[in-house]
């Protein structure tokens, strides 16, 4: 099976990538956890075309179409072969990150970027997405603990709001693919919701 899990910024993601993987495994699952972009050399290599320099070093167009060249490397190189090994694979963000971040956040639109995923990855798709998600109360919280009371990686409130919107938006358009699952509480209680929205799956 492939999984996807993807949140905006301070929702506990990296957390949850290791727990579910550790949960899963538990379950005798052989897990393969990677991550997007990145998880193979190719994609790793565009990773760091995407990470390097200044914010507004790419175009949102072009910065689109590297996250799903990166994505078209990852499928083929890895993700693929470990499904046809039997394998259960966890990929820390994958198609939504880009639909929310590039195409809804950054303006191109959701069809838009989901037209680029038909041509890089035949629409190759998770069986299952679990999106991380705070109320916005609780998220502004922890924001402010940290130190970052509106502005997170330079970005504004708005626009990890565009985020959240999107990723709303993608579950409504697919209920069968996508889940919404609650991130606030403990550790164990987050993972205990991932697994409950993996039910049918297990
Ligand atoms: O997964 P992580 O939180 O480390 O991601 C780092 C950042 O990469 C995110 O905050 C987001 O701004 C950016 N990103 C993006 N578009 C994607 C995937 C990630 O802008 N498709």
């Amino acid at each position: 099976r492939f999984i996807s899990l993807e949140g905006g910024e301070g929702v506990g993601k990296s957390t949850q990538v290791t727990a579910l993987a550790e949960a899963l495994r538990h379950r005798g699952k052989d897990v393969l956890v990677t991550r997007e972009p990145g998880g193979s050399p190719g994609a790793e290599a565009i990773r760091s075309l995407l990470l390097s320099g200044a914010g507004d070093r790419w175009s949102m167009r072009a910065e689109a179409l590297l996250f799903a060249a990166a994505r078209a490397d990852h499928v083929e190189k890895t993700i693929r072969p470990a499904l046809a090994a039997g394998r259960w694979v966890l990929s820390d963000r994958f198609l939504d990150s880009s639909l929310a971040y590039q195409g809804g956040a950054g303006g191109l639109g959701i069809s838009q970027v989901r037209a680029l995923h038909r041509f890089g990855s035949e629409d190759f798709l998770p069986d299952r997405t679990l999106v991380l998600l705070l109320a916005e109360g609780v998220e502004r919280a922890r924001l402010r603990d940290r130190g970052e009371s509106d502005r997170i990686g330079g970005r504004s409130n708005a626009y990890h709001l565009a985020v959240e919107g999107a990723f709303r938006q993608v579950a409504r358009e697919e209920p069968g693919r996508v889940r919404l699952v609650d991130a606030a509480g403990a550790t164990t209680s987050v993972t205990g919701r991932l697994l409950t929205a993996l039910g049918d799956l297990l």
